[in-house]
């Protein structure tokens, strides 16, 4: 599966934390990030990591064309609701696309660690077949 992390920065620890905790999974998996969240996870876990544009500069964007195309299956966005973004407009254009999709979203610790279970669970499984649907 391909999985997008995002971190604003007052959340940046948060997902090392998280990152580091369930390791083990993440492993098994594609990850993209933005900028300065892929940098951190990649020091932190050794974990190899795509790494988008920071959000500020286009990162969430860039993300957000990869679930248009198709490309992305999950996404981590540990947000900070409680400090103005610059890129405010471009967070909104990536919630707004997983919701188009279908790409399940969680921005918060506590809808990550349920997202984390479920996929090791196998309960994302469905992305895949709507995959090769669409390939067929
Ligand atoms: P960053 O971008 O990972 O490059 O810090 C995330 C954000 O702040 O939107």
């Amino acid at each position: 599966m391909k999985i997008a992390l995002i971190a604003h920065d007052k959340k940046k620890e948060a997902i090392i934390q998280f990152t580091t905790s369930y390791q083990h999974i993440f492993q098994k998996h594609q990850l993209f990030a933005t900028g300065t969240t892929g940098k951190r996870i990649q020091e932190a876990t050794g974990l190899p990591v795509h790494r988008f544009q920071s959000g500020p500069l286009g990162g969430d964007q860039q993300i957000g064309a990869r679930i248009a195309e198709n490309e992305m299956d999950l996404v981590i966005f540990f947000r900070d609701p409680l400090t103005a973004q610059p890129h405010e407009p471009d967070i909104s254009a990536l919630m707004r696309l997983c919701d188009v999709y279908q790409i399940p979203l969680v921005t918060n610790l506590a809808g990550a660690e349920i997202m984390i279970r479920a996929l090791e669970a196998g309960f994302f499984a469905w992305r895949e077949l709507v995959k090769e649907d669409e390939a067929n």
